[in-house]
């Protein structure tokens, strides 16, 4: 007999928030590629850190597992549940989305966990700063899910990722009590730094209620740079000319010939004439900006480029186009792995998947595009048989691992690089590990199989 019965999850959160109808369920079970589709007995939709603390303790009393969800846009398979019969909820953030007044001074913002990456971004902007984390899923992607995954995104470059951004954090405990370090200091040294240990814990040991980020300056002027190149280690030389020219670099993203090609197809505007092996994407901020970044890249004998003021709209959607366009292209869900390089080995890395993505044994596209300066990489193998799918990443985060890489630069480990968590790091660390999750969950109620195998 199953231990859930909606009425003590109506009685919590009103019963319309009770969402047990599998049609209404439906976008909540299956993950944003498509690919991962998973079993619920409801999907419960709270307001409040209060209604979802007594939702976590109902669980807690009836052994009903949870996986927090914010706006489903995770790539790794983490924001859906399995397709078991355990008793499982979905707690889905998308009713906690208020934004509160941002404040000038202590230079930070409050908002709930459900505030969508793009309200945090107008309400830093209402006060004249800056939200610096930024990524192609804006729209959808949450406070609670980017902390939870530590989401990187294209500014990682100037401000580092998430988790650099989080002053305090709300977030209630498995046992249903609620954790709260809610101050702007930028300096506290006082424990263990908890909020930066749920930066990344992919709802494995709690579920965030509400965060107060960091908000920096406006970076005032800026130019965007598409640039043609040949290999990838001219990013880095292009990187430092200009940082010695005094510009700020605010992005560099990679693009392939292939992916360009795609984005083209598809109907953007294409911005070089001619057709380079790799494109980049700078941004830069400084004192005029385009005049002297153009200057730049005559200095270093750039023989294609195109300079315009930011934002630069028409430049950036040739890159935010690739993950859409990728999806619709291949014959199949396509294979996505978020991957990091050692710089040096970058150029190495897709020189040998252009040889060995069209051969034997899984035949398949390869389009690969990412935050370059960052050395990672986001590898989209297209056209793989389904069957053949786990097989194709295993071997391709092999080669990554052989290389000196990480199997998630910044999308986290999901449900589908779990059985990789055990194989990259040794065992006092995964040791280390388990006894948090344990300490923190002993039940292992939250987001089971997230993480840990
Ligand atoms: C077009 C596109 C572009 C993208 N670009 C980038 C990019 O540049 N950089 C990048 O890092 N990622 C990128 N992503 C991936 C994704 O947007 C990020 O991982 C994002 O952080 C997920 O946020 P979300 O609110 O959608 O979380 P979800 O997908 O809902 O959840 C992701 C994980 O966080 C957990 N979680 C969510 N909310 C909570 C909460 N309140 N408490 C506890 N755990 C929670 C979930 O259980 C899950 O494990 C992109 C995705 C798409 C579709």
């Amino acid at each position: 007999m199953s231990r859930f019965d909606p009425a003590v999850f109506a009685a919590i959160v009103g019963e319309p928030h009770v969402v047990t109808d599998a049609d209404a369920a439906r976008r909540f079970l299956t993950d944003w590629t498509g690919r991962r589709t998973g079993r619920a007995d409801a999907v419960i939709r709270p307001r409040s850190t209060g209604e979802v603390a007594a939702v976590l303790t109902a669980c807690r009393g009836r052994g009903i597992a949870v996986v927090p969800q914010g706006g489903n846009t995770g790539l790794v398979g983490g924001s859906v549940p399995a397709d078991g019969d355990r008793p499982t909820i979905v707690l889905s953030t998308e009713r906690m989305t208020d934004v509160g007044t941002p404040d000038p001074v202590e230079m930070c913002v409050g908002v709930q966990a459900g505030a969508t990456v793009a309200a945090i971004e107008a309400a830093a902007t209402s006060v004249g700063a800056h939200f610096a984390v930024d990524l192609a899923s804006r729209d959808s992607a949450t406070a609670g899910g980017i902390v939870a995954t530590n989401a990187g995104g294209v500014h990682v470059v100037r401000h580092g990722g998430t988790r650099a951004q989080v002053l305090g954090i709300e977030a209630v405990l498995a046992d249903g009590s609620v954790l709260r370090r809610w101050n702007p200091l930028r300096k506290d040294n006082v424990g263990y730094d908890l909020p930066g240990l749920l930066a990344g814990s992919e709802g494995t040991l709690a579920v965030i209620t509400g965060v107060l980020f960091a908000l920096v300056e406006r970076p005032g002027q800026t130019a965007v740079a598409m640039v043609a190149i040949d290999s990838i280690d001219e990013v880095f030389a292009l990187v430092a000319a200009v940082r010695t020219a005094g510009l700020t670099v605010e992005a560099v993203e990679l693009m392939t010939k292939a992916g360009v090609r795609l984005v083209v197809e598809s109907g953007s505007r294409p911005a070089l004439a001619g057709e380079s092996a790799f494109q980049v994407l700078l941004e830069v901020s400084g004192a005029e900006p385009a005049q002297r970044l153009a200057d730049v890249l005559d200095t270093v004998g750039v023989a294609d480029a195109v300079v315009e003021d930011g934002p630069a709209r028409a430049l950036w959607e040739l890159r935010e186009k690739h993950t859409e366009v990728i999806a619709r292209a291949s014959a199949t869900v396509p294979v996505k792995l978020d991957v990091a390089i050692p710089r040096r080995g970058m150029g190495g890395f897709v020189a040998e998947l252009d040889v060995w993505a069209p051969s034997e044994p899984y035949p398949c596209r390869p389009i690969v595009f990412g935050h370059a300066a960052d050395g990672n990489l986001h590898v989209n193998l297209l056209d793989i048989p389904d069957e053949e799918q786990s097989a194709a990443a295993e071997l391709m985060l092999a080669k990554v691992v052989e290389r000196g890489g990480s199997v998630s630069a910044e999308h986290g480990v999901g449900r589908d690089k779990a059985a990789w968590l055990e194989r990259v790091r040794d065992s006092a660390d995964v040791a280390a590990m388990r006894a948090i999750k344990h300490a923190w969950d002993p039940e292992g109620l939250l987001n089971p199989g997230v993480l840990f195998v």
